[in-house]
């Protein structure tokens, strides 16, 4: 179990309100955190494993995973388990998003061991982390999220559906450009010194 999560005898959840995790099996809690247009959402109290929606088998989450293989065969994906995404919370870019599974590193780990496959390497990625950390400190202000991000593809945007927040959000995005981005830049660096940065590209290996 990660020191940063709550603390929460794994077998108090056990039941069908709590699925097993596709990664490692243990119950799944609702996660209460998230905004309440992402829907009912679980997370993982021993892996980290986040489910947006359908919690789903271990295959649905190995072809999630799949998703984002490269032709090279690196996977880049976006860290639940990030300095800042546990700064941000709900938040947190990596929420705005289509796919059911956001993924830590200690999930991949246990979800790739079943099908014999184990981390080959792991390389952080400070550019993309730094961009992640900007829209989030934006999105804590914003009714919308990803709202910048969004904007040149680089995230799926939420717009509030009523037209003044819409303008307001345009306003505070604008505004909070810079400022955002004085913050983005340390909170990302400090994330990766420690091992937790916002998005890494990984390689597996066959045992
Ligand atoms: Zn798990």
């Amino acid at each position: 179990m990660r020191p940063d999560l709550p603390t929460v005898p794994l077998e108090a959840g056990a039941g069908p309100e709590n699925p097993p995790c596709p990664a490692c099996g243990e119950p799944l809690f609702v996660w209460v955190e998230l905004p309440v247009e992402t829907g009912l959402a679980h997370r993982c109290e021993a892996c980290g494993l986040g489910v947006l929606g359908r919690t789903g088998t271990t295959g649905d989450a190995l072809a999630d995973l799949d998703h984002d293989s490269g032709e090279d065969g690196a996977i880049i994906f976006e860290n639940r388990a990030s300095f800042q995404s546990q700064l941000t919370g709900g938040a947190w870019s990596g929420l705005g998003t289509d796919r059911a599974y956001r993924f830590t590193p200690e999930s991949i780990v246990r979800l790739v061991s079943n099908r014999d496959q184990v981390l080959d390497s792991s390389r952080w990625l400070p550019g993309t982390g730094i961009l992640m950390m900007w829209q989030s400190g934006i999105n804590m202000f914003t009714f919308g999220h990803n709202l910048a991000l969004g904007r040149f593809g680089r995230a799926r945007a939420t717009p509030s559906r009523k037209a003044w927040r819409r303008r307001l959000d345009a306003f505070i995005t604008v505004v909070l450009a810079v400022p955002s981005m004085l913050f983005a830049v340390p909170v990302e660096l400090i994330g990766g010194l420690i091992g937790r940065g916002g998005a890494s590209r990984i390689r597996l290996k066959v045992l």
